[in-house]
């Protein structure tokens, strides 16, 4: 094999590693929209769960004999759950927050979620 066979061979791979490289940059964008599309549609899911747990009224035999105290804690649990969900999701590193919901949050706080989850916390 001559010294021009080689040059042009190894050039040859050069642009092929090139052209994987970019595939695998565009691949690693899909995954990230992937990704924050699953945990949007995981708090949406939540959302309408939670919904239909404060619009179904209460099954007679579950909470009908319990005494009135205990009732309430059984709506409270219901709502104390669905924020619990969210700061897992925030602790995973989404954003949980109206302005940038279910994104990947990257490094560091965002205000917007702690000011989220601290209101949905006190709401009860
Ligand atoms: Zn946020």
């Amino acid at each position: 094999m001559d010294k021009e066979e080689i040059f042009k061979r190894v050039a040859q791979m050069e642009q092929q590693i090139g052209e994987m490289y970019k595939g695998l940059g565009g691949l690693k964008e899909q995954i990230v929209e992937l990704i924050e599309e699953n945990t949007r549609l995981v708090m949406e899911n939540q959302r309408l769960k939670e919904l239909f747990v404060a619009k179904e009224p209460p099954l007679p035999q579950q909470t009908e004999k319990l005494p009135p105290s205990q009732k309430a804690e059984v709506e409270d649990e219901s709502t104390h759950k669905g924020v619990n969900h969210l700061s897992n999701l925030y602790d995973e590193g989404f954003h949980i927050c109206n302005v940038h919901y279910g994104r990947l949050r990257g490094d560091g706080d965002c205000l917007f979620c702690i000011a989220f989850l601290n209101k949905s916390s006190k709401e009860k």
